[in-house]
């Protein structure tokens, strides 16, 4: 049974999302009696170019303080995606995280300039003996994991799971969790209007009466997935294990690690921050969470989020869930402690 403390948020200021998010790191800090490390990078997703709905930076200003204010060496920490998109290079990364706010600290792009810099943790597990990360993580035994909780195409959630498999992993890692994953086109939904093909790195689409996968040059990448605005493309997520694979990454991420989680169970949309255009939201905000343990809160968030809207919502990322039970991954069990 894992500790996951919360506090309520029910307003729209970043300002108050910052307090939250301070007054809950200095809570499991004194509470769980936490030894800090002098180096503790922030990692944050600094949402896609045109994305409304990622955290905004000024909610990251608390905790840049209360670190400040321990001496604590902090800076802000993230790993290039593998589609082509303004965050694909360490270069026009962090130009974008500065565009959009992200200024108060120095950026760490952990795999380099795009994705060439790796290292490896064994994790012997059913899909991966090892899993490949972005190499400055390497470098420290404690991060603190802040995720925006929200609803993602393939994972069907993405919280601290997601955070940490995605978040962390190299290029190369990207790729081996996306292995298989081949989208295809429903014809009568393309409009042709060709997003898809500027958007593959490998010229893995043509279009004739409507746009064409080739299975052959296809990488899985899931950029084409992302940025279709009829979404005319899909995939096979169950043949593919994909889900399972997260959270074998995600395993891997924190191993032997002292990470602290944080959660926000806000602005919750559809589909992740990757998505570089607006979105409506689709739930009521709800609140701040905090845990050692990136398995029971994300668990935490998604049982209050389907209690609150629906139970089916993002219900297939419990695979996720359920695979690190299997693989001895965190705990599903919880107590849910409001600050
Ligand atoms: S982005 Fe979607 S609608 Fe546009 S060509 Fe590609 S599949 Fe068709
Ligand atoms: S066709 Fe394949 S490689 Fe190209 S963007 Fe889509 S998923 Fe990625």
């Amino acid at each position: 049974m894992s500790n996951v403390y919360y506090k309520k948020y029910e307003g729209n200021d970043p300002k108050t999302l910052s307090g939250l998010a301070k007054e809950l790191f200095e809570y499991i800090v004194k509470h769980e009696n936490l030894k800090l490390e002098k180096k503790i990078p922030i990692k944050v997703h600094f949402g896609e170019k045109g994305n409304s709905t990622h955290i905004p930076p000024k909610s990251y200003n608390g905790l840049i303080d209360s670190l400040k204010y321990r001496n604590i060496d902090t800076s802000y920490i993230e790993t290039n995606v593998l589609y082509r998109g303004s965050r694909t290079t360490k270069e026009s990364h962090i130009k974008l995280a500065k565009e959009h706010g992200f200024t108060q600290i120095p950026i760490i792009i952990a795999d380099g300039n795009s994705g060439e810099e790796v290292y490896e943790v064994e994790i012997n597990k059913e899909y991966f003996d090892k899993v490949k990360l972005g190499k400055a993580y390497d470098e420290y035994d404690q991060i603190l994991v802040t995720s925006h909780f929200k609803g993602h195409g393939m994972a069907g959630f993405g919280g601290a799971l997601k955070q940490l498999a995605m978040g962390f992993a190299s290029r190369s890692g990207k790729m081996a969790q996306h292995a298989k994953l081949k989208p295809s086109v429903k014809g009568k939904k393309c409009i042709s209007c060709g997003i898809c093909i500027d958007k593959c790195d490998v010229d893995a689409i043509h279009i004739e009466n409507y746009a064409i996968i080739s299975p052959d040059k296809c990488i899985g990448c899931a950029g084409c997935i992302a940025v279709c605005p009829t979404r005319a493309i899909s995939n096979d997520w169950n043949a593919e294990n994909f889900r399972e694979k997260v959270t074998e990454y995600a395993y891997g991420a924190s191993l032997n690690k002292r990470h602290i989680y944080i959660n926000f169970l806000t602005n919750v949309t559809e589909e992740c921050d990757c998505i570089g255009q607006q979105m409506d939201t689709i739930a009521k905000d709800v609140g701040v969470f905090v845990s050692m343990d990136p398995v029971a809160v994300d668990t935490a968030c998604l049982d209050i989020l389907q209690k609150n809207e629906n139970e089916a919502l993002f219900d297939k990322g419990r695979t996720s869930l359920e695979h690190a039970k299997k693989i001895g991954f965190g705990s599903l069990d919880y107590k849910l402690i409001e600050i």
